[in-house]
């Protein structure tokens, strides 16, 4: 048993008690929805469901890994539920959603891990409501031959795969993930599909150097990733992986200018930030920051554009050229 390191003030939030929250909670259950919000004990519950947002997590309450920060039941998967993808898509349409993120447990029980009822969901979303986006957050597919290409081939519009830590801490933290795999993954979706976004997180305060921090953040500039999240690591129960330090809100901002500069499209970095937290305010950055980069490439383009001596010749033909 681990005791919990008192959290300091930056990371207090209230109980969640508005009716908002509880018309959510209401209507997850009566959809016979999970979500991470709860399972994973997020700290902001409060105000997302205040505000009808949801991460919804698909394929069961019970994860086959048993990763070491993680609140989330450990054990055998249960059965798919074939309702699953109809009680998604009305959730978003009740709650009028813009922006949808769906995310799973580990399913490594499941011959192609869990993909093909990621692509039901979308499928099913895109139908009740083609105007919603969708974000989805996904298991790294380890050993699932062909289950990332059928998720890319759904096409949602932000592909996120947590990297959650840095690689020394992996084996202490993630023992059944690999560093290198869960990169591969993310610079695969690009590779297949570029027009997907692609996005990703870690956690603090596990004992990382800040070096370390950084050199992660240059693998994903490398593998291509667009947007990375950075939040605080917080301790669900006494079984979990202590908390080594609580990082200050000045060290989350310093990490976004570092990481702005290395060429992430958009950074959210704060101790409360977690991977789904303000995904539809940040998708709508993601989009114009991608408009922005294309615009000042084809400036570039054109200033840079090599000079045609036999053009110019042909405009101006007294010039001595
Ligand atoms: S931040 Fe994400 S996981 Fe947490 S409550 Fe909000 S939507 Fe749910």
């Amino acid at each position: 048993m681990n005791d919990y390191k008192r959290k300091p003030d930056w990371i207090r939030v209230k109980a969640p008690t508005s009716k908002g929250y509880i018309e959510t909670r209401n209507l997850m259950r009566g959809l016979k929805l999970n979500t991470v919000c709860e399972e994973a004990a997020c700290p902001n519950i409060g105000e997302c469901w205040t505000k009808k947002h949801t991460t919804v997590m698909i394929l069961g309450d019970t994860c086959t890994r048993a990763c070491r920060f993680c609140n989330i039941k450990t054990g055998k998967g249960n059965p798919v539920d074939a309702d699953e993808p109809a009680h998604v898509a009305e959730m978003v349409v009740v709650t009028d959603m813009k922006h949808i993120v769906i995310t799973s447990v580990d399913r490594d029980d499941l011959d192609d891990g869990g993909a093909d009822q990621f692509v039901k969901v979308i499928a099913a979303v895109r139908a009740a409501s083609p105007t919603t986006t969708i974000e989805i957050l996904t298991p790294d597919f380890r050993n699932k031959p062909g289950a990332l290409e059928k998720v890319i081939a759904a096409k949602p519009d932000v592909f996120n795969h947590n990297m959650e830590t840095v690689p020394r801490l992996y084996t202490r933290i993630r023992p059944g993930a690999r560093y290198f795999h869960s990169l591969n993954l993310l610079s695969r979706v690009k590779e297949i599909d570029p027009e997907i976004f692609t996005k990703s997180g870690v956690m603090l305060g596990l004992g990382e150097q800040e070096v370390e921090v950084l050199q992660v953040m240059d693998d994903m500039r490398s593998a291509d990733i667009d947007f990375m999240t950075i939040g605080q690591y917080l301790q669900p129960t006494k079984k979990h992986v202590e908390v080594e330090e609580f990082i200050k809100p000045d060290q989350f901002i310093a990490y976004k200018k570092r990481g702005l500069a290395k060429g992430f499209l958009h950074i959210s970095s704060s101790p409360l930030t977690r991977s789904s937290h303000h995904a539809s305010e940040d998708f709508e950055v993601l989009k114009a920051a991608r408009l922005a980069k294309l615009k000042k490439q084809t400036n570039h383009i054109h200033q840079d554009a090599p000079i045609d001596i036999d053009e110019m010749k042909k405009h101006n033909p007294n010039h001595s050229l």
